[in-house]
C-alpha cells in the first residue's frame, strides 16, 4: 500500500533523478534536494529500480566514450521507465 505522501515523493524523485545521477553542473540539485532524493531511494524500491535504469544507461554511455550521444533506444528506455513509474500511481 502506497501512501499519498510516498506517491508525492516518488514523483518528486522521478523528476530529480536524472539531475541527481548526472550531478549536472548546469542544473545542480541543492544539498537538501540531494539528501531528499537519497533518503527516498533508501526506502523506495520502485525509485531505486528507476535509479538503476539511469545508472545502466550512463554505464553504457561511458562504454561509447564521454562525447557520445545516448542512442535513441537508450533514451526511450529510460523515458518509458520514468513514465511507467509515474503511471503506477
Ligand atoms: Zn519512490
Amino acid at each position: 500500500m502506497t501512501s499519498p505522501r510516498q506517491m508525492i515523493e516518488c514523483r518528486r524523485t522521478a523528476r530529480r533523478l536524472q539531475q541527481f545521477l548526472d550531478r549536472d553542473p548546469s542544473a545542480p540539485l541543492s544539498d537538501g534536494d540531494r539528501q531528499r532524493v537519497q533518503a527516498h531511494l533508501d526506502v523506495c524500491a520502485r525509485c531505486t529500480g528507476l535509479a538503476r535504469e539511469y545508472q545502466e544507461l550512463h554505464a553504457s554511455l561511458r562504454d561509447y566514450g564521454q562525447d557520445a550521444e545516448p542512442t535513441p533506444e537508450a533514451v526511450d528506455r529510460v523515458r518509458q521507465a520514468v513514465q511507467r513509474a509515474l503511471a503506477q500511481e
